[in-house]
């Protein structure tokens, strides 16, 4: 198949073009390299069966290739990138979202929609099931990204309904694997840098607050049998296996065996307090379920991000 990608050069991108390639497709990705970067994609280039494009889709998307799959997954996606783009991060959910539409009703393609646990917002229901309709701050720092979420779910839907575009809508919980880009703020990088470096960890608030993270070669699994199933509604793809922030420092000081101290830092607004997902629905629909345990897959991103900075 010849597959587009928008955010092909980002962190979940570059796997799941690495993953498409590998299963023989041909790949064009559409990628500004505002939060990405060509150095992901070094494999997949490589191989010659993949192009990338440097090009902002919330301006258009110049595709004249034939496609019989389109991801859109182009969007900042760790908090203090897209509160350092505010106006991109909308422009990239609305417009950039129906170009990426566009593309895949123009050749008759599948569409996949990466949204967001953010269009739950700071969930009242838990674990989070497809059908809540979340509790989000339309006005807030982070409304910039939910919103824009919530806008390309509503948009993709409406091109489901009006043109019957066989479209995947999912909601991805929080990923975590290399090419994590080092400074972009999450969770899991910064923790295993400043473990790395010998440096505090950062702990925002008291920690007690809660996130479940997936490995990145589960969710790029759940990502292709989604666009395969196009099921047309929201389907969560996260792992159920959920931890406080301390604990997740606690896993990450045990596998970098790092003397790093915690230090509190203050918590940003409107942070979730808890997240985890129900994949009933993953389950049912694309018999997918994570395969990776979550200290085996630091484990992976330690060993990745030791070489990065050098050390090892
Ligand atoms: N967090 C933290 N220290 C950090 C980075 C993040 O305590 O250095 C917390 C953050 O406040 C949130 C959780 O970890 O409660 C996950 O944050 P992340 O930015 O990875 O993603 P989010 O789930 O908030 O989009």
């Amino acid at each position: 198949m010849n597959v587009a990608v928008t955010g092909g050069a980002g962190f979940v991108g570059s796997h799941l073009v690495d993953a498409l390639v590998a299963r023989g497709d041909s790949v064009v990705v559409f990628d500004d390299l505002s939060t990405g970067s060509t150095e992901n994609l070094t494999g997949a280039l490589a191989t010659g069966r993949c192009e990338l494009r440097v090009q902002d889709v919330s301006q258009g998307i110049d595709c004249e290739v034939p496609v019989h799959e389109v991801y859109h997954l182009a969007s900042p996606a760790s908090p203090p990138a897209y509160l350092a783009r505010p106006l991109e991060t909308l422009a990239v959910g609305s417009e950039g979202t129906r170009h990426a539409l566009e593309l895949a009703h123009r050749n008759g393609a599948k569409f996949l929609l990466a949204s967001t646990s953010e269009v739950y917002g700071n969930p009242i229901e838990h674990p989070q099931r497809e059908s809540y309709w979340g509790n989000v701050n339309p006005v807030g720092p982070r409304s910039v990204y939910d919103e824009a979420k919530r806008f390309a779910e509503a948009l993709t839907t409406a091109y489901h309904r009006t043109h019957g575009l066989p479209v995947a809508i999912v909601r991805i919980f929080n990923t975590f694997g290399p090419r994590l880009a080092e400074g972009d703020g999450r969770v899991v990088s910064n923790f295993i840098c400043q473990s790395l470096r010998g440096e505090p960890l950062t702990v925002y608030g008291t920690g007690e607050q809660t996130r479940s993270l997936c490995y990145v070669s589960d969710l790029v699994r759940g990502l292709q049998l989604a666009c395969a199933e196009s099921f047309g509604e929201p389907i969560n793809l996260g792992n159920p296996n959920e931890m406080t922030v301390l604990e997740i420092a606690t896993l990450i000081l045990q596998c970098t065996g790092s003397s790093s101290e915690i230090i509190r830092q203050p918590l940003p607004q409107d942070d979730p307090t808890r997240r985890r997902p129900d994949i009933e629905r993953a389950r049912t629909i694309l018999n997918w379920s994570p395969e990776v345990d979550v200290a085996a897959g630091i484990e992976m991103t330690v060993a990745y991000f030791a070489h990065q900075l050098g050390l090892r």
